[in-house]
């Protein structure tokens, strides 16, 4: 396709998801902040790295980062291509959102809420999950470029609907990680085998991603590989919870897994996975999940 496509923000998301645009856009420039990292995906993936002003003009400008204030912090320093659309990855604020939309609209620049969900191996191998908010028209013109990196595109509503849907579903992934490491640490307690208990329970109601994918995989094997901040997984609960306090909400379930998310982030070194919640479980119930 003849639309220069950019891409800001290489970090465990991004690196992975602007690999796959030059297979189908002949020019995509990359920024980082350590530009060293565009630099390298320059010579991975026949991209080029340019300047933070180069990136700003394309026609189609993705960014992928921790938080909204970081993408409200690099909009306002920016010239941006009238007529773009910039498609937000990074898990962010509603409010945010909106607030983007409507002081971009005045530069004739569209902006889509577009997070995502799939993990790093789902933006590896361009599976990730689109949620995004904004405008129909934008999103049908931002499709062609999102399919490139994900299988299920949706549009879910107007401004801020994208990064709601994140964080509620963010918020629902890390209850399950509570439950069952609170199911794990009593069960470990009772003397039963765990791995054995989590066979039996994958095979009946009480399964979920965590339980067949995330224990296994990470916990019980005592693995604990980094790609996925639990710091970013604090901050998207937090998201969560505003929401829940913003529309004077009952919810305590949400309430009390973000203070228990939020505790484990405190107890935990800057970068460690999610999947390191379940330390503090050990920690408090003086068992081992494994
Ligand atoms: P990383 O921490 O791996 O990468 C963050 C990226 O943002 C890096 O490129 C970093 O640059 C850059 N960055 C950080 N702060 C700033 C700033 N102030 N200005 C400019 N650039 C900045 O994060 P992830 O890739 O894991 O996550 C990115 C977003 O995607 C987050 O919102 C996260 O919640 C979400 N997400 C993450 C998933 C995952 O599995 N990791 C899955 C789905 C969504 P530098 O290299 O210089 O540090």
């Amino acid at each position: 396709m003849t639309q220069i496509v950019s891409f800001i923000g290489l970090g465990a998301m991004g690196y992975r998801m602007a690999a796959h645009l030059p297979q189908t856009f002949s020019e995509v420039r990359v920024w980082n902040r350590t530009f060293e990292k565009a630099q390298q995906h320059a010579k991975d993936y026949g991209t080029q790295a340019t300047s933070l002003e180069e990136a700003a003009q394309a026609d189609i400008i993705f960014s992928c980062l921790p938080t909204s204030q970081d993408v409200e912090h690099l909009i306002a320093t920016l010239e941006i291509k009238p007529g773009a659309i910039w498609v937000d990855c990074t898990s962010g604020v509603p409010a945010s959102a909106k607030k983007l939309i409507a002081e971009l609209k005045l530069k004739d620049v569209d902006y889509l809420d577009a997070p995502v969900s799939g993990q790093t191996i789902g933006a590896e191998k361009a599976t990730l999950t689109f949620m995004v908010g904004g405008s129909a028209d934008a999103f049908e013109r931002a499709l062609p470029a999102m399919q490139v990196l994900g299988k299920l595109i949706k549009h879910v509503g107007d401004s801020g609907a994208g990064f709601a849907v994140k964080a509620v579903n963010n918020m629902m992934m890390a209850i399950h990680l509570c439950a069952a490491c609170e199911g794990a640490s009593t069960l470990k307690s009772h003397g039963v085998n765990v791995q054995e208990a989590f066979e039996c329970i994958n095979a009946s109601s009480g399964q979920s991603a965590i339980t067949t994918s995330i224990l296994p995989n990470r916990v019980f094997n005592r693995a604990f590989p980094s790609t996925f901040a639990l710091a970013l997984l604090a901050k998207d609960t937090g998201i969560a919870l505003d929401l829940v306090q913003e529309n004077k909400l009952s919810a305590p379930i949400i309430a009390s897994t973000q203070s228990l998310v939020q505790a484990a982030s405190n107890l935990v070194e800057a970068g460690s996975d999610f999947s390191t919640l379940a330390k503090m479980y050990e920690s408090i119930n003086k068992v081992t999940i494994e």
